[in-house]
């Protein structure tokens, strides 16, 4: 079990969080005369809920979690920024993120003026615990997996990840934005066994929520407790949180989404690979394909001539001629593979 207490940073740990005076105040129907607010346009006139609780109550009981060891912020990067913050001492403190992997990991990393350790994915994107755990050092606070991955779609080897929570000492995160489309349950059920686990969840993708921006992070109550400490009061906005709850009230919808875009990928991913131009498609557990291409560039400059953006990840380690696609709805879909079928 790793002690979470000596990984965090000294002034976070004795930090006094802001409280303001409805935090103490627990009875019903008062006369709100603390926060300086206006009287009118209710109810966008009140502060929201700084605790959340009430969506923190539905998030966690549809994930089988303890209300305690879930965050909900301002979308994933909140989460990602608040790890920084609380755990990593500016100038000093490392970390290590896998490569390629999502790129705000990096962004965070360089804002807070935290060093970076890349640790390359093997050539066929499958996950390396002897290399990620070669690259910690004794300032190594956190190291950063994404599974399924951004962008080379694959999840990573569970017994991989195990071998990486056993065998370092720091926080390690999981980000799982793409999880529902991969099947099974992720990583929660580790939760109870690994304290410096960290999962990161999302209504940014599967949920159809990106416009909402709300991000979550599941793991140990003394951690997350520490995230709720320093995180803006009123980080989850009202509109947020009564949206996020209309969403997920309605798992089914999500559920015909996930298997709509399965379809349409599954069928992406054929019609693909009978294109000339198209050299891989590789095997995918979310809702984007990787495509290796003869000119990605070209290609890329071509699409969107055409009205079609898709990311350009040719540059990225072992991703040499890849273009990512994300898998659209049924019409869309269709215009893309004729512009291909054109070009
Ligand atoms: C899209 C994505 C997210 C979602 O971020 P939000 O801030 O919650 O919208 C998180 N991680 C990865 C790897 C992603 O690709």
């Amino acid at each position: 079990m790793t002690d979470l207490k000596v990984l965090v940073r000294n002034n976070i740990l004795e930090l006094i969080p802001y409280s303001s005076a409805r935090d103490e105040y627990t009875g019903k129907d008062a006369i709100l005369m603390d926060a300086n607010e206006s009287p009118f346009n209710s109810p966008y006139n009140r502060y929201p809920d700084p605790g959340q609780k009430l969506l923190k109550e539905k998030l966690s009981s549809m994930l089988g979690l303890l209300t305690e060891q879930l965050f909900i912020g301002n979308g994933s990067d909140e989460a990602i920024d608040l790890l920084f913050r609380v755990f990593c001492n500016p100038g000093t403190d490392r970390v290590i993120i896998m490569d390629p992997s999502y790129g705000m990991y990096r962004v965070c990393a360089d804002i807070n003026d935290v060093a970076v350790d890349f640790a390359e994915l093997d050539p066929d994107f499958s996950l390396n615990a002897g290399r990620i755990l070669d690259k910690a050092g004794p300032a190594t606070k956190m190291v950063f997996l994404c599974s399924p991955n951004n962008p080379t779609s694959n999840l990573l080897d569970q017994s991989e990840i195990i071998k990486i929570l056993e065998g370092f000492e720091g926080i390690v995160v999981v980000d799982e934005a793409y999880i529902d489309f991969a099947g099974g349950e992720g990583l929660i059920s580790l939760l109870g066994k690994f304290t410096n686990l960290v999962i990161l969840r999302t209504l940014s993708k599967a949920w159809a929520g990106a416009g909402i921006r709300l991000g979550m992070a599941l793991g140990n109550p003394f951690l997350i407790n520490l995230m709720g400490r320093v995180k803006y009061p009123y980080n989850v906005n009202m509109l947020t949180q009564d949206k996020a709850l209309e969403l997920i009230d309605n798992e089914a919808q999500k559920q015909e989404w996930v298997e709509l875009l399965l379809s349409e990928r599954h069928r992406l991913e054929k019609e693909l690979k009978a294109l000339r131009i198209v050299l891989k498609v590789h095997p995918s557990n979310a809702n984007f394909l990787l495509v290796e291409v003869e000119n990605p560039d070209t290609l890329y400059d071509s699409l969107a001539g055409g009205g079609v953006i898709v990311r350009n990840r040719s540059r990225e380690t072992h991703c040499n001629g890849c273009l990512r696609i994300t898998v659209g709805t049924k019409d869309e879909n269709n215009r893309l593979i004729e512009l291909l079928k054109s070009y």
